[in-house]
């Protein structure tokens, strides 16, 4: 028999249970990789993470090759939905083999190519890959999901045996790797052949596929044993950066759980923690996909949001990062020229646009969506969700951050914000947090006027937490 394996957001050869799958039961197996127009056609000329999977098939490629010089990566620009399905056929394969992805567009998509598939006889299989735990694997003693993170995590650490951690062996059934029919090419894609231009991803360094991951992971794991004290501090190099390498699978969950559950220390716990999370939103979507589109508790949905001009005066400022908070408005310019916000302020900055500015939590998560190099549904979503207090085990609405006391707290000499408004670095550390409260003298000295070099604040924080507070006022009954 042969089959087809159809790479995703699984962009790597080593420890992969559906190449795994198709090569153990297989005697000839083929690769393909789609740059799903359905997905790329709607997005900006230049994209990171287009880029990133430009580079990271080339380095899959590279990875099979290493496998099996016969082997080749196939990779199409087409419609996935309808080119997979007349692959397959092209190819006779009898099964197509691919890694779950739940979220909802995936899902359809699945089902519609699953249908289409068995049309023609052919079986798709689909294997967990993104997670160490999905769907219905951790669910509470009467067999619900769970919707707060302390006893999902518990029942999470109580399942993690040593088999839920163990690599799949892809190279030792390698050899099942086929060369490519004659009429059927490769096409290893450039990205000015898919009408995309060149971004800033190789100046950032961002490595692409496996060798990016593990660079990062070697990075990483000297500093592991600290992550717990390191990790919310934006100016020190406190976390692992592998979230985008997560989010396209350049590197395997289960390698990076076993290294965090085989170091012992409270910094290893905290990261493992944090992967957790990352499952816990991937089931939340699962079990409750309402969830993309409105909040996971639905008494939330009553509130009113600021709307209008005004309303759209203040989104705007909050993207371009010129809202008068530092802090915020550097994590800003952290997203909009690197694509990466550190998590702290991913926080500060959710929280700002929600509970200073009175604005739909959704327009905060459609623009991360379109910005963050590792934008992932399930993470983002929730992410959201917590700072506006809408959602699973969120944030009580009550809880309101206060941008001045997070940058003081978080950025005491102000390095992070230096480094992203270099405009405000002549002030001390103490005026930096914010910049209008400072003396008159000061700021002259540091050549800052405040609504001309420097935007004033746009909204007090004072004022604003008040207005917050009412505004979830038709909450509470259903809270
Ligand atoms: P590390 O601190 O090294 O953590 C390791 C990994 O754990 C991360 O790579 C990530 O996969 C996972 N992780 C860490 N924190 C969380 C968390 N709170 N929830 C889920 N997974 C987590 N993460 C995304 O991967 N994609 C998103 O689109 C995303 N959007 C977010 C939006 C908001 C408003 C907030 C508050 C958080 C969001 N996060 C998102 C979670 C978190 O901020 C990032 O995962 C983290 O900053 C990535 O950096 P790192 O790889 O250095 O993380």
């Amino acid at each position: 028999p042969s089959a087809l394996v159809w790479f995703r957001r699984d962009l790597r050869a080593d420890d992969h249970a559906a190449l795994y799958h198709a090569l153990k039961a297989a005697r000839k197996v083929w690769c393909v990789f789609f740059l799903d127009r359905d997905i790329l056609d709607p997005l900006p000329q230049a994209d990171r993470r287009v880029e990133f999977i430009v580079d990271s098939l080339h380095a899959l490629d590279a990875q099979l090759r290493a496998l099996n010089p016969e082997a080749r990566l196939i990779v199409r620009h087409a419609h996935a939905g309808t080119a997979l399905p007349r692959l397959a056929d092209e190819l006779h394969v009898q099964a197509v083999y691919a890694s779950h992805d739940d979220e909802p567009a995936a899902l359809a998509r699945d089902h519609a190519v699953r249908g289409a598939l068995a049309e023609m006889g052919i079986a798709l299989h689909t294997a967990k890959d993104h997670v160490i735990f999905e769907r219905n694997e951790v669910l509470t003693a009467t067999g619900k999901p769970y919707s707060v993170f302390t006893p999902y995590k518990n029942a999470w650490l109580k399942k993690l045996e040593p088999f839920y951690l163990k690599a799949y062996p892809v190279a030792r059934y390698a050899d099942a790797l086929a060369p490519l029919p004659d009429d059927v090419p490769a096409h290893l894609p450039t990205l000015s052949g898919i009408g995309f231009e060149p971004t800033n991803l190789h100046e950032l360094a961002l490595g692409a596929g496996s060798e990016g991951a593990q660079a990062l992971l070697a990075d990483f794991l000297p500093r592991i044993d600290r992550y717990d004290v390191a990790r919310d501090f934006p100016s020190v190099k406190g976390p692992s950066y592998l979230s985008m390498h997560l989010r396209f699978g350049t590197v395997s969950i289960r390698q990076l759980a076993r290294e965090a559950h085989a170091h012992r220390s409270k910094g290893a716990q905290t990261w493992l923690s944090e992967l957790v999370w990352r499952d816990f939103y991937h089931q939340v979507l699962h079990h409750h996909p309402h969830v993309a589109e409105s909040a996971f508790k639905p008494a939330y949905d009553a509130i009113k949001w600021e709307r209008g001009k005004h309303a759209d005066t203040l989104f705007a400022a909050w993207c371009h990062g010129r809202t008068g908070y530092p802090l915020v408005d550097a994590a800003m310019a952290q997203i909009n020229q690197t694509g990466y916000m550190h998590n702290r302020l991913r926080m500060v900055v959710a929280s700002f646009l929600v509970k200073d500015l009175g604005i739909d939590w959704r327009r905060g998560e459609a623009y991360f969506a379109e910005k963050l190099n590792d934008f992932d549904l399930a993470a983002n979503n929730g992410g959201w969700q917590w700072a506006a207090s809408t959602g699973c085990d969120a944030q009580p609405y009550f809880r309101i951050f206060n941008p001045i006391t997070q940058s003081e707290k978080f950025d005491p000499e102000g390095k992070f914000i230096r480094r992203y408004l270099p405009e405000l670095a002549g002030l001390s550390n103490k005026a930096i947090h914010a910049p209008w409260l400072a003396r008159p003298l000061e700021l002259a000295e540091a050549r800052i006027v405040i609504g001309q070099d420097y935007p004033a604040p746009i909204v007090d924080h004072d004022e604003a937490r008040a207005k917050t507070l009412a505004r979830y006022a038709v909450v509470k009954a259903g809270d």
